[in-house]
């Protein structure tokens, strides 16, 4: 757990004041590559063989946790490129998994997961980025929409349909190189939230793709893809405790503080209940992360297990957000107010990496696959 410390303190004195300013300026996480580097946050999910940290996964989401209670955009940042490493060392073969892994912490070798397309979002399978099967590899060509990481990531796990198979079984995941010919970046600016966590379309032109960035075998792009999201799910739920942690200590806080009618404001029972709830909820939602992380670190992360964290801490984070304006009042509605920023940066957690929607139909599949009644 001294990793664990060093990120609160780090994120507390140095990346707070500066997830304020990305959040005005809409600059980006880019800058503290280099130190995300140098705390080997970028290596969380390499094995050690591989001088990666081999961080186990409650580990894993404590960190993202503490990231996320003093810059979201840190922990989603973090959270992508780690996922996409954990990807590569489980999908991939020597010697392409020891080359691109064992500078996976260097900030060059920083990534990006690039499934989602204008009209693939919820539905992964409807990608229309094709490749075309060409001499010694692939030439790629399509658009990916909302990449996060997009606009200095040099790798893209990218999901593609072959040319030549265009139905399910011809999706592929590939490792796209950032440098190759071909590939353009548009920044999407004037998000809600997470503004300094960079969003980006990313434009593929006959991008050229050799055979051996080819990530799992042929036509099982979607379940590269999607296996990996159930684990990267718990990234996310981990970014919402966050988030909902640093709401919660600054209501608490403004609780105490603010008086009115010549009390606390704290002491009034409808405050109080809106104190309690948020209390319980978060525990609630930390012992569901808790709970599939350690199901992941045991080999046997279930679809329901990742989907219920994910719903559960996402909804439990905008819930206890709001409350946070409602006990700041006016205070919680301008912007130098933290509580303000939280709230926007709370909204996108039931939206990427699966909404809400999504993750209560695969409790509702997994459900009704075990043979209990769903309705
Ligand atoms: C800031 C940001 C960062 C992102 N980062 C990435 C990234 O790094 N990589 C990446 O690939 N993508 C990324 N995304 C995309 C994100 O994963 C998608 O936005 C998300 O999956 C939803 O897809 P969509 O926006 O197309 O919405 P749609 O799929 O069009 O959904 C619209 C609405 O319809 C509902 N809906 C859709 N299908 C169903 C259904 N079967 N049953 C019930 N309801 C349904 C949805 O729940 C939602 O409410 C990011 C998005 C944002 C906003």
């Amino acid at each position: 757990m001294v990793l664990v410390d060093a990120v609160r303190e780090f994120a507390r004195d140095v990346l707070l004041p500066m997830d304020r300013r990305w959040d005005v300026d809409e600059s980006s996480v880019a800058e503290v590559l280099p130190r995300l580097g140098e705390m080997g946050l970028l290596a969380l999910s390499i094995p050690e063989s591989l001088d990666g940290l081999a961080c186990p996964y409650r580990t894993y989401a404590a960190i993202i946790h503490e990231l996320a209670y003093f810059s979201p955009s840190t922990a989603v940042t973090v959270a992508v490129h780690n996922m996409v490493g954990r990807i590569l060392a489980k999908f991939t073969a020597d010697p392409l998994r020891r080359e691109l892994l064992s500078r996976w912490g260097d900030p060059v070798n920083f990534s990006a997961f690039a499934l989602s397309e204008a009209n693939a979002g919820s539905d992964a399978a409807a990608v229309r980025t094709t490749a075309t099967a060409v001499e010694g590899g692939y030439r790629v060509n399509g658009e990916k929409m909302w990449i996060s990481n997009g606009m200095n990531a040099r790798w893209f796990l990218t999901l593609v349909r072959l040319a030549e198979a265009p139905e399910r079984d011809g999706l592929c995941a590939m490792l796209v190189d950032g440098r190759a010919s071909g590939v353009g970046r548009t920044k999407i600016y004037g998000k809600m939230g997470i503004r300094g966590s960079e969003t980006a379309v990313i434009h593929l032109a006959d991008v050229f793709v050799p055979e051996r960035h080819l990530v799992g075998p042929r036509g099982h792009g979607l379940h590269v893809c999607l296996s990996s999201l159930n684990e990267g799910r718990i990234g996310i739920a981990a970014q919402a405790t966050g988030i909902a942690e640093a709401c919660l200590a600054e209501m608490v806080s403004y609780a105490r503080q603010r008086e009115q009618f010549h009390r606390p404001i704290g002491t009034f029972q409808a405050v109080g209940e809106m104190l309690a709830s948020s209390a319980v909820e978060l525990e609630a939602a930390k012992l569901l992360v808790w709970r599939a992380a350690a199901d992941v670190e045991r080999g046997r992360l279930s679809p329901m297990a990742g989907s219920m964290a994910k719903l559960y801490a996402t909804e439990c984070a905008n819930r206890i957000a709001y409350r946070a304006i409602q006990v700041h009042g006016g205070a919680g509605y301008v912007r130098e107010c933290r509580v303000e920023q939280l709230y926007r940066d709370a909204r996108v957690t039931t939206i990427y990496e699966g909404t809400s929607e999504i993750q209560r139909l695969v409790i509702a599949r997994e459900l009704d696959s075990a043979g209990v009644p769903t309705c």
